[in-house]
């Protein structure tokens, strides 16, 4: 047992290195001249170099939804620790069965951070289980994103506000199922306000959504929308790592025999009766 219980310990220690995907559906960048010229590689290279310029304990690939599977394996993502999501006109040619998969990884325990326009992603839909539905407009708009929970993990470092010179409106209602914690709230030059930092826990994940990433501004290179990126994956990073089973218990005492006799239905419930 002791012996065991050392091997897992040793293995967990192990592995010092939080494991992050970032992925993008990689569109916009390829077929605007515009857009390509503030991302030529793809926002998905611009934050995967943040994330790993910023914090040396992370393992930082990227996936895009042009590669087989996503570039989503079942392999991949068993590997993964933290997901990140970005995507925004090609929301309905994602696989259904990979967002079965990063569905079962977050209630696993890996870490699923959904940027802009990924409110609309059929991974955050489902995870949340509401419409994800908001207001926006595109007009070149100052941003101040007002940070409302200071003591959280994901706002260490920052101020009490950052600014964003040029960004899309995004405004309330957002049609979201109440946070854990509003981390953000943002507001917009042309008047509107918007919950633009907010957690939930799922299953055994965590779960951040985080507002600001309009493809046609340089926002990903922004200091503070990069701190933002490197605390929230630091946050996000599986505590455990749980596989779902619904198991048929025997008592750990025994069970007084009691005078009245009820019927047994018997059945062994298992998650393979719900696919
Ligand atoms: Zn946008």
């Amino acid at each position: 047992m002791l012996r065991g219980s050392l091997d897992t310990l040793s293995h967990t220690a192990m592995k010092t290195k939080i494991s992050v995907i970032v992925w993008n559906e990689f569109q916009h960048e390829r077929q605007s001249s515009a857009i390509a010229e503030i991302y030529p590689d793809g926002m998905h290279q611009v934050i995967a170099q943040a994330l790993r310029v910023g914090d040396a304990d992370l393992e930082v690939g990227t996936a895009t939804l042009d590669q087989p599977e996503h570039g989503l394996s079942e392999e991949r993502l068993a590997g993964c620790d933290v997901l990140v999501w970005w995507g925004h006109k090609a929301h309905d040619q994602v696989d259904d069965a990979i967002v079965d998969r990063v569905q079962k990884r977050v209630l696993e325990g890996m870490g699923l951070i959904v940027l802009h326009s990924g409110h609309f992603s059929k991974i955050f839909r489902r995870m949340m289980g509401t419409n994800c539905s908001l207001k926006w407009r595109e007009a070149d708009e100052k941003e101040r994103v007002w940070v409302v929970e200071p003591s959280h993990p994901i706002a260490a470092g920052l101020g009490e506000y950052f600014e964003l010179p040029y960004e899309e409106m995004y405004g309330e209602r957002f049609d979201i199922p109440q946070p854990d914690s509003t981390v953000f709230i943002s507001w917009f030059e042309g008047g509107e306000v918007f919950r633009s930092g907010c957690t939930w826990e799922r299953g055994h994940g965590r779960i951040f959504y985080f507002r600001p990433g309009h493809e046609a501004y340089p926002t990903y290179y922004d200091a503070n929308v990069q701190k933002v990126l490197n605390n929230a994956v630091r946050w996000a990073a599986p505590r455990v790592n749980i596989v779902d089973n619904c198991p048929n218990a025997q008592p750990l005492e025994p069970i007084a025999k009691k005078a009245l006799n009820f019927a047994k239905v018997g059945i062994l419930q298992s998650t393979k009766d719900i696919q």
